[in-house]
């Protein structure tokens, strides 16, 4: 039996693929990357923008035509399972299986049972640990589940509900198994991984929960496992402490990367997205991250176009964007969500206003890249080869600042760790020469 598993979204629903497919590899399916080959096709799907849930419909349209022409099982898993939308869209598409992100392990019976078949949410199932990828350098590791914040743009709480943090010693034995099977680079994953181990609640005060660590104290843990590379993803500002920074700067392993949305740079915009913080907070957490990690390589996520910014608002994430100087970002144009607070709002920007502050947005983060990244050139850096690059004759992969790097095959010609020299740089990418393989053991901080 052969499956295909098509992801569209972020680190999260590739974790969902990672579980789905381990569990169908037990049971006896092998995995095909064209749908037209395979007997179950899962679309794990994202449902924070609208872009995803357009690509979901269109590949749900091939599928029906498919299962017209043959037998096979269609199941819809992620975020956009578990909201009505995605719920009518199954119905209309003849999806077999509906599962949502904390249904996960309903899947072997799903298909033994092979009707129609919608699971809700099921919180006790979260953490669900898959057995270590067979020759994969990188791996995730899930820590938290789910969001208590409420950001009025987001469906996340709707679609993965409250925060839930997994025990300590469960995460510690997964990262010392994907160490043994040969894993050099693992990123702790959640919603918001700052708040690992707090009692329910919002705000820059919760305590912990009896028998947690802190995210921090965790990341220390963790760090002592000898795992080379260790990385977290995602993080809140509200959550990012002093004691986090503390335990970056302790902790050899973490690499010097660090991912924190700001979403806006103006306080009108922030307080109608309900994030928590202000743009003095914010601009805070990275004068203290920029203090304690002088070679911090830093990124963000912003969205232009949120109900009733004002180009004086724009200018705000402008300058903001100059004092941080981010070395990448995520940028995206809002898009409303059914069942999100912001929908109550009129979408009052119109289209070609949100594409010009994209653009704008885009070039002024280029220039910043840019700037970020010649400051590599002539300096060496120890980069995780992972495969080949687009271009023949080059193998691809990431700096511990999570810059991407390519190298001339010769010099690379297979996956791992190897230190090299920076040559020259372009805004989105270094070329680098003179590879010498590491040790696999805990990097150094370049
Ligand atoms: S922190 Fe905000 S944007 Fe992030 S998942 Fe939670 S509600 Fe969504």
């Amino acid at each position: 039996m052969r499956a295909c598993v098509i992801t569209l979204g972020c680190q999260m629903n590739e974790y969902d693929t990672h579980a789905i497919q381990s569990q169908l590899a037990g049971i006896g399916y092998t995995f095909v990357d064209n749908f037209k080959e395979a007997d179950l096709v899962m679309l794990n799907t994202c449902a924070v923008r609208g872009k995803p849930v357009d690509k979901a419909r269109s590949i749900l349209g091939d599928l029906r035509r498919e299962k017209r022409e043959r037998r096979i099982t269609v199941g819809l898993m992620g975020c956009l399972a578990q909201l009505p939308e995605g719920q009518e869209m199954g119905l209309k598409y003849g999806v077999d299986i509906m599962l949502g992100p904390g249904a996960l392990t309903e899947i072997v019976p799903a298909i033994q049972k092979g009707k129609f078949q919608s699971f809700e949410f099921k919180q006790e199932l979260n953490f669900y640990t898959p057995p270590p990828p067979v020759g994969t350098l990188s791996a995730h590791v899930s820590i938290t589940r789910g969001c208590n914040h409420k950001c009025t743009y987001c469906i996340v709480p709707t679609t993965r509900g409250a925060e839930v943090s997994r025990s300590a010693d469960d995460i510690v034995k997964e990262v010392e198994a994907l160490r043994d099977a040969g894993v050099v680079e693992v990123s702790l994953l959640g919603q918001n991984v700052n708040s690992y181990g707090l009692e329910p609640g919002l705000g820059p005060n919760r305590k912990l929960l009896p028998g947690f660590p802190s995210f921090a104290d965790l990341l220390r843990r963790v760090g002592r496992t000898g795992i080379p590379r260790l990385r977290f993803i995602t993080s809140h500002p509200i959550n990012f402490t002093d004691d986090i920074i503390e335990a970056l700067a302790e902790t050899p392993s973490v690499c010097r990367y660090i991912h924190l949305p700001v979403q806006a740079g103006s306080n009108r915009v922030l307080k109608r997205m309900a994030r928590e913080y202000t743009r003095e907070y914010y601009l805070d957490r990275i004068r203290k991250i920029r203090e304690r990690l002088p070679d911090v390589s830093l990124s963000t996520d912003v969205i232009v176009g949120f109900p009733g910014e004002t180009e004086e608002d724009f200018q705000d994430t402008l300058s903001l964007y100059d004092e941080v100087r981010y070395d990448m970002a995520y940028m995206f144009i809002y898009s409303e969500r059914a069942g999100t607070p912001a929908a109550k709002h009129f979408d009052d920007i119109p289209h070609d206003i949100k594409v010009n502050r994209l653009m704008r947005l885009i070039e002024r983060q280029k220039h910043w890249s840019w700037d970020r990244y010649r400051a590599w050139v002539g300096q060496e850096v120890e980069v995780l080869i992972k495969g080949r690059a687009h271009d023949e004759g080059l193998m691809q992969g990431h700096t511990r600042g999570n810059h991407a790097v390519v190298v001339p095959s010769g010099i690379a010609p297979t996956t791992g760790l190897y230190r090299v020299t920076v040559t020259h740089a372009t805004p989105h990418m270094l070329y680098a020469e003179g590879a010498l393989p590491v040790p696999t053991g805990v990097g150094t901080h370049a």
